[in-house]
């Protein structure tokens, strides 16, 4: 799912000075200490860039331009999804008052001109080991422990913003509800650790077959849910029944030799704009309700959602 926030992806500085010369010789010694940077001579640019581009550390001198530093710190800190830009402001000798105004503004490190490069790097390795601790705590809350897969929550509000940015693009996108089968006659056949381990094995099989921009969740238990980005419900279905075998196909053992049986039954339903099934809440009941149908019918097998004849004109118009 997210690789960008590994331990080992470099941290992301940019560079706010006014003076060209100085900001030279920081971009420098920035880079040289390992990490990727970026430079501007505005707290205006500096905002604009802060905004499109995952920036984990800004370094900003108090003046820089018609914006100052100090105000670029507050429009950061008063911004939920800016707030935890690491912020380090550049004082002059002489700016007592104006180095208390920064903290105020939200500033987290203060460091004094003449920049003393060493000193410099050594502030960023320290906020650079917070902020993989903030992004390792991130990915903990976000993803369920036991399989690595995001947790309800997060699945939500990606469902969320999917659909968001699907109405804007006009694009469709489909979601599939899947549900282990017998899961608990596994359980009670061969352990609850052995359960575990198929619950494991299935999410390894779906992320193995995933394209980058897809996600997994999983919502409980045995109960997952797969977001197919850009995908129509043809494509989409094609997807899913690959998924299907896979499971059918898993071939887990135990020590004893005896073979697990893995299959799962899945629900289907597409998104389109301005039709059926346009909040994630309808859109995952509609995939839900086709589980059921799944389930009922026989169980290991993929079931579409039923659209109106509406959507269905809608869907040959998109198509
Ligand atoms: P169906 O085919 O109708 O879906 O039947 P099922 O047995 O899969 O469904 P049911 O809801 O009856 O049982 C789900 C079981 O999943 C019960 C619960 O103990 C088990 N379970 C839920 N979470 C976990 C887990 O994290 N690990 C293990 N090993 N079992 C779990
Ligand atoms: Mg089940
Ligand atoms: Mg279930």
């Amino acid at each position: 799912m997210d690789t960008e926030h590994t331990a080992t992806s470099p941290i992301t500085v940019l560079i706010c000075e006014s003076s060209a010369v100085q900001l030279r010789i920081l971009k420098q010694a920035v880079q040289e200490a390992g990490f990727e940077v970026h430079a501007t001579q505005s707290a205006e640019d500096a905002l604009s860039l802060l905004r499109l581009m995952p920036i984990d550390i800004f370094l900003t001198g108090i003046e820089v331009g018609g914006v100052t530093g100090l105000e670029a710190c507050w429009s950061l800190k008063s911004n939920t999804e800016t707030e935890s830009i690491y912020t380090i402001v550049i004082t002059a000798s002489g700016e007592e008052r104006r180095l208390e105004e920064s903290l105020d503004a939200g500033a987290d490190d203060f460091i004094r001109k003449p920049v003393n490069m060493t000193e410099l790097r050594a502030r960023l390795r320290a906020a650079s080991r917070l902020i993989r601790m903030q992004k390792q705590f991130r990915r903990l809350a976000e993803t369920d422990a036991l399989t690595g897969a995001a947790n309800r929550r997060s699945f939500m509000s990606y469902l969320d913003m999917q659909m968001t940015q699907a109405r804007r693009t006009a694009q469709p996108f489909s979601v599939a509800m899947l549900d282990l089968d017998h899961f608990k006659s596994i359980n009670d056949t061969h352990g609850h650790a052995a359960g575990d381990t198929v619950l494991i094995e299935t999410v390894k099989s779906i992320q193995a077959q995933l394209r980058d921009r897809d996600m997994l969740g999983r919502l409980g238990g045995e109960e997952f849910a797969v977001i197919f980005h850009n995908a129509e419900l043809d494509d989409a279905y094609g997807a899913t029944e690959r998924l299907r075998l896979a499971l059918q196909n898993l071939n887990i053992t135990q020590d004893s030799g005896k073979v697990i049986p893995v299959t799962a039954s899945l629900g289907l339903a597409e998104s389109l704009p301005d039709a059926d099934f346009d909040t994630p809440e309808a859109l995952l009941q509609a995939a839900d309700d086709a589980l059921y149908e799944a389930k009922s019918g026989g169980r290991n097998r993929v079931v579409m959602a039923q659209r109106s004849d509406n959507s269905i004109d809608r869907l040959h118009r998109y198509g």
